[in-house]
């Protein structure tokens, strides 16, 4: 485990599976978010259920929801958490956007922007996927961050354009 003196951050966290028992380990995994070191479970968004999305994307409907963190742990250390957890959970990362049992997501880390060989903040393709601003959008309506190209976006802004995808609240 990490011990750092690092600030308070606001951390976003996406969560998705499709495979086995998906409502129940979306639900476990949200536990386990809760349970890191260094930070809280500030919100969780409702449930969604979504179509697989993206080249050689097949496999049940994801369920999908977002966590509100608040962590001292830092962006890298949260990320080695996260593959922790998705282990745990049986992922095996076999190809791009093959079914999983568990993804975890850095989708915001406070104000910060990088790009490292492990890591992009803010979540590169977060901004095109109803399934992250869907329920970013329950947890925080008026969310704003910096894109790729340095301009300030909203989730508000973002919303018409993910309207045509297939996604469902879960009860
Ligand atoms: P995936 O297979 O979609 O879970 O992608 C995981 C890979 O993306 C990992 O090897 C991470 O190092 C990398 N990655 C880059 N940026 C992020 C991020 N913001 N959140 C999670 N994983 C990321």
């Amino acid at each position: 485990m990490s011990v750092t003196n690092h600030p308070a951050v606001a951390a976003f966290v996406g969560i998705g599976g499709n495979l086995g028992q998906a409502r129940t380990t979306v639900l476990a995994a949200m536990d386990a978010l809760a349970q890191l070191p260094q930070t809280q479970l500030i919100a969780s968004s409702p449930l969604y259920g979504s179509a697989p999305l993206g080249e050689n994307a097949d496999g049940p409907n994801y369920v999908n929801a977002v966590a509100q963190l608040r962590t001292t742990l830092s962006a890298d250390a949260l990320l080695r958490e996260l593959h922790r957890i998705e282990g745990a959970f049986g992922r095996a990362r076999s190809y791009k956007n093959a079914p999983r049992t568990l993804d975890l997501d850095i989708l915001l880390y406070g104000d910060t922007v990088c790009h490292t060989d492990t890591l992009t903040l803010p979540h590169p393709r977060m901004h095109e996927r109803a399934f992250v601003l869907y329920p970013l959008f329950d947890l925080k309506p008026d969310i704003s961050w910096h894109n790729a190209l340095g301009q300030r976006v909203s989730v508000c802004d973002l919303k018409a354009q993910i309207a045509d995808q297939d996604i469902s609240r879960l009860d």
